[in-house]
């Protein structure tokens, strides 16, 4: 038996195929390096998979949901409703607008926003006063206004609950915003996330299903937004302007030829990827089971595909994570603490006064979940390396 101490495993790896390397190597040899036949071919590929009608490359998943925030028309003052548990930029641009984030518990089996606290939220904060006060935050959300929109996020590639997000925003007039940066490629009750909402972002960073290094599309069917956004990206240039004229304020968030050409190869995989990625799992699902101080993910029946993001256990009260983390990565396993609270992210609780006890199904998941090292490019042997560096460390 071989007892020399292995390579650890990556916490995440690209899979980059030879036909990527030459579609990006192509891109060097033409003179379009920024927006050009690229960009439109992924975007292309992106509206075929999604079967949404425009698709807008930007130069990032945050990037993308800042324009979502623009194009829904949220302003200063106006109320969003979101998640606490999530990566940070679902809430960092509501507040690049100075819009005010309004946090709502999450489910505690899927970690999704959760449907029921959204009704009520929105039921207290029309009613005012005391029933409102207790969504807003103890500081920083004087002068609100009305809710504007909800943001839901797909939480590590699970869809939220759309049947019941859909119809309360239906029913107030809200605007729905999908953060599906983590599920491109997952269905809830069949349908593709991403396409629940007025707009659906999905992101391309290394670590995600596919890869373009960094990017990312916002999806929608509405065509005047699509414009909108398009302009927005492109330094706020509407379609018929001149090169030095702009109609709006708008950004650089134009997503590069190399990259685009980087997404367009690696999407015609997406299925063989996410296929990879839930073999993965399953291998995780099997190996972990002996472990009975670790719970392993939870798939709601109404994810009809899971687009396995990230892997993440959470171990049972009676073991403590900081510590288990430790001992894993003395033992050569990397592992990340997923998600930190967003609510309790030092300038958030600044600015607004949040408290530890605030959203406790979120504190609770973000004290308990860990990322094990997980791609599509990993090994049953890399899974059973893991494996045993948690038995050591348990
Ligand atoms: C990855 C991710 C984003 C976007 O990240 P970028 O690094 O800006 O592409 C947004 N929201 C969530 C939930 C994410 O996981």
């Amino acid at each position: 038996m071989n007892t020399e101490k292995k390579i650890s495993v990556p916490m995440s790896s690209p899979e980059i195929s030879a036909e990527d390397r030459k579609a990006v190597e192509e891109v060097l040899n033409t003179t379009s390096l920024s927006m050009g036949p690229k960009i439109e071919q992924f975007e292309q590929a992106v509206c075929k998979r999604s079967g949404s009608r425009h698709a807008i490359g930007v130069s990032s998943g945050t990037t993308g949901l800042h324009l979502c925030v623009r194009a829904a028309g949220i302003v200063q003052g106006d109320l969003v409703i979101t998640t606490p548990f999530s990566f940070i930029s679902s809430t960092n641009v509501i507040l690049f607008e100075k819009a005010l984030p309004v946090f709502v518990d999450i489910d505690p089996v899927s970690g999704n926003i959760n449907a029921v606290q959204v009704e009520q939220a929105i039921h207290d904060l029309k009613q005012g006063g005391k029933s409102a006060a207790k969504w807003l935050p103890r500081k920083g959300g004087e002068n609100h206004k009305a809710v504007k929109a909800v943001l839901s996020v797909d939480v590590f590639g699970q869809p939220a609950d759309y049947d019941a997000i859909n119809k309360i925003c239906k029913e107030n007039d809200l605007t729905l915003i999908e953060d599906s940066c983590e599920a491109l490629g997952a269905t809830y009750k069949g349908k593709q996330a991403g396409t629940f909402g007025k707009y659906g972002v999905f992101a391309f960073y290394p670590n995600k299903q596919i890869t373009t290094g960094e990017g990312g599309v916002i999806v929608t069917d509405d065509e005047k937004d699509a414009a909108f956004m398009q302009a927005l990206r492109n330094q706020g240039r509407a379609p018929g302007d001149a090169w030095l004229q702009h109609t709006y304020l708008g950004y650089n968030y134009r997503l590069d030829e190399l990259s685009a050409a980087l997404g367009y190869s690696q999407i015609q995989r997406l299925d063989h990827m996410l296929d990879s990625r839930a073999q993965v799992a399953a291998w995780y699902e099997d190996y972990l089971q002996e472990f009975p101080q670790i719970e392993i993910p939870h798939i709601l029946p109404s994810t009809t595909r899971m687009s396995w993001f990230v892997y993440v256990i959470r171990v049972k009260d009676t073991l403590d994570r900081d510590s288990f983390a430790h001992r894993l990565v003395e033992n050569g396993i990397n592992v990340r603490p997923y998600f930190l609270p967003i609510h309790l992210q030092p300038y958030i609780a600044e600015q607004f006064g949040y408290q530890p006890g605030d959203f406790p199904v979120t504190e609770d998941l973000g004290k308990r979940g860990l990322a094990l090292p997980f791609s599509s490019v990993m090994t049953e042997d890399q899974v059973l390396q893991v494996c045993e560096g948690i038995r050591r460390s348990l």
